[in-house]
């Protein structure tokens, strides 16, 4: 993309293909990837200057990294946010903005339904270093209302939620976060850019599991965190430091996912939608959690803060004989042929998984109650197989259920 081009006047699927290309002398037309850890100089004079920082530029992969570099530049103008950092995964990405940002003392307060592993931060490490945490159900506002303290600098949440796809109101959740003193983080893993941008409504800095959507086929790991350059110079120091930072090869795969994004998001989004209107008539299926279904208690703000409604929904599952248990739901699950059993997501392929047991089997009893992952519950992530042969297999797991 020639410098003359405006970014701000092109629209997000151009900035996938063509922010921040990369290109060396050889004019190689795809992005090459810098596989190294460290960089050479000059001379002795030019190693000094560099490690001092009165000359920018590369020394060694955990600092910076050209493919890297690409990949945080893209994902930061898709997401409209001013700096991106990428880390080694999902998880390395919250567990670094909370250790960046939090000091012991401080309070957070998170929507109950976010990722399983997230739990385990707040539980054990958060925890540890004197970092309370407040849990509150995401779609109720007086409930984070209640849950701010004097000490609160974080408001965090996941919209649409797993495995429930609950959704949260950005904006208001981003005044009430301002109105206190605190950031709003919005772990925007499920929308991706290309359906959703928290930053224009408010939110403070966008994480995501890059594992999911940005890759889009299911090959690497990586995170990364977007927002204004402070608090994300925050971030930047303390990846350079703990070395939670993404791999070369995992950016250029990420990079080459980002260039499709838009169009899987939307081919995503619209078989799930259409199998989500399609379960929620068959019997055996007791109630289907997709935002798209006019049946979602937060379906008009889904529609008002996303351009679609993603490709994540949950089902409960009841068999012949009225059983809404973990029977049913591997019955279910057991008799599909074509669908992966597997807990990732955000692949082409159409994956399953019985949360209750896999994602959210660390958390416990009565967490997993207040979050809605019941026994009968089972999340589908719909990739893009043709519909009917999705239909078809999922036929199959509604057969076993009736002949229970
Ligand atoms: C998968 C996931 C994570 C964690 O990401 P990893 O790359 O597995 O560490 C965080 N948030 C959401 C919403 C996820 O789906």
């Amino acid at each position: 993309m020639s410098d003359d081009l405006d970014p701000t006047t092109l629209n997000v699927e151009t900035l996938a293909i063509r922010t921040a290309q990369l290109r060396t002398d050889e004019m190689a037309h795809s992005d090459p990837i810098f596989m190294t850890s460290s960089f050479v100089y000059e001379s002795a004079a030019q190693a000094a200057a560099r490690f001092s920082g009165e000359e920018p530029g590369n020394i060694y992969s955990r600092f910076t990294n050209p493919t890297v570099r690409a990949f945080e530049q893209r994902l930061a103008a898709l997401e409209g946010g001013e700096a991106c950092v990428a880390f080694a995964s999902g998880m390395a990405a919250i567990s670094g903005t909370f250790f960046s940002l939090l000091a012991p003392g401080d309070h957070l307060v998170s929507s109950r339904s976010v990722f399983g592993t997230t739990n385990v931060i707040y539980d054990r490490y958060l925890k540890k270093f004197g970092i309370d945490t407040t849990l509150v159900d995401m779609s109720d506002l007086s409930q984070w209302e209640a849950a701010i303290r004097p000490e609160t600098k974080i408001l965090f949440l996941e919209t649409p939620s797993n495995p429930l796809a609950e959704v949260g109101d950005i904006a208001a959740l981003a005044k009430l976060a301002h109105d206190n003193g605190a950031l709003l983080v919005v772990d925007n893993c499920f929308c991706t850019p290309a359906l959703q941008k928290p930053i224009e409504l408010g939110a403070d800095l966008i994480i995501h599991s890059a594992t999911k959507y940005l890759d889009g086929q299911g090959r690497c790991l990586g995170g990364a965190v977007v927002g204004p350059k402070e608090p994300m110079n925050e971030i930047l120091g303390f990846v350079r430091s703990a070395g939670s930072c993404m791999s070369p090869f995992n950016a250029w795969v990420f990079i080459k996912g980002l260039e499709t994004l838009s169009l899987r998001m939307q081919a995503q989004s619209e078989r799930a939608m259409a199998l989500a209107e399609w379960l929620e008539v068959q019997p055996g299926v007791a109630r289907v959690h997709y935002a798209g279904l006019k049946s979602h208690p937060q379906h008009d703000l889904a529609g008002s803060q996303q351009s679609a409604y993603g490709a994540v929904m949950s089902i409960e599952v009841e068999d012949a004989a009225g059983n809404r248990d973990r029977q049913a739901a591997w019955r279910f699950i057991d008799a599909t042929r074509l669908i992966s059993i597997t807990a990732n997501l955000g692949d082409v392929k159409t994956t399953v998984t019985h949360p209750a047991t896999t994602t959210h089997g660390r958390v416990n009893e009565e967490e997993k109650q207040r979050a809605g992952v019941t026994e009968n519950l089972i999340r589908l992530a719909i990739g893009l197989e043709g519909i009917d042969d999705l239909k078809a297999d999922l036929s199959r797991g509604l057969k076993a259920l009736a002949s229970a």
